[in-house]
């Protein structure tokens, strides 16, 4: 077990993810600081993404953001089909609705702290929404989507720290990048899906306690098993002693973006 003053682990819906998918990647990229390197292409991406953020943020707290816009024409035809698609979520909101971007929340869950950033919160007396940018085209794959920590973690995290009951909250992803105009997913909550998800996060969390212990006694964390896909476009196959990756798998592997972290700013 941890001991009594060890700093509480802050764990964000990446780390979360990592754990389940492998957590012995969790052991190498989040505490050995082992990092994947990106390709070329989704750093490209990546910092793209970044500056969509940033450019959201600063519109959000009426600062001018003409010049930016007029400097890059990706992110000028961005914006302005977002604008169009959804005008709404743009538009100034009446005094007794809360607005703000990158909205921040902690909670403390045993010896973690998860923490989330909204890209945009919108609250009113009756409802609360957490609005998500993804600067990708929108994933085929909805429910991989309603899976992914970050649905579950933002939406129970909101519902833990507010007064808003699951029903009144909802979460919504805007990909600007579809076909066409940007399109959305919204994923409405409950409590069922509320009480699913803390089940869930508490006994990853619990086996991350016994992992951790574990480390601490020089065991290693737990592998996938071995003929496990992951494996094969794993950049830690050689350190894990499992087939590495051929230069056919590296060539060809495109990570899902939906797990590509864009930079919270
Ligand atoms: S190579 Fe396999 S076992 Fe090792 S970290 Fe990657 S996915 Fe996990």
């Amino acid at each position: 077990m941890l001991s009594e003053t060890s700093p509480l682990l802050r764990l964000s819906q990446g780390h979360l993810n990592l754990l389940e998918t492998c957590p012995r990647k969790f052991q190498h990229t989040y505490l050995e600081q082992l990092n994947t390197p990106l390709n070329p292409e989704h750093e490209e991406h990546q910092t793209l993404g970044s500056q969509f953020h940033l450019l959201m943020q600063q519109r959000e707290m009426g600062l001018p953001i003409d010049s930016f816009l007029e400097a890059d024409t990706q992110l000028k035809s961005w914006m302005s089909g977002f604008t169009n698609a959804a005008p709404e979520i743009l538009a100034p909101t009446d005094s007794q609705t809360f607005r703000e971007s990158e909205h921040y929340r902690i909670l403390q869950t045993q010896n973690y702290l998860l923490t989330v950033v909204y890209d945009l919160f919108i609250a009113d007396s009756q409802k609360a929404q957490i609005i998500d940018w993804k600067t990708y085209p929108k994933p085929p794959n909805q429910r991989k989507l309603e899976n992914n920590w970050q649905t579950r973690l933002y939406l129970y995290v909101l519902a833990e720290t507010s007064n808003y009951l699951p029903k009144n909250i909802s979460m919504t992803y805007w990909f600007v990048q579809s076909e066409g105009q940007p399109q959305n997913i919204t994923f409405n909550y409950d409590d069922i899906q509320h009480q699913k998800t803390a089940k869930k996060l508490n006994q990853l969390l619990k086996k991350l306690t016994n992992w951790l212990a574990d480390y601490q006694r020089n065991q290693p964390f737990t592998q996938v098993p071995k003929n496990s896909n992951h494996c094969n476009y794993c950049h830690f196959a050689t350190r894990c002693d499992r087939t590495p990756a051929s230069a056919e798998h590296q060539n060809n592997y495109l990570p899902n973006l939906v797990d590509i972290q864009e930079v919270s700013l």
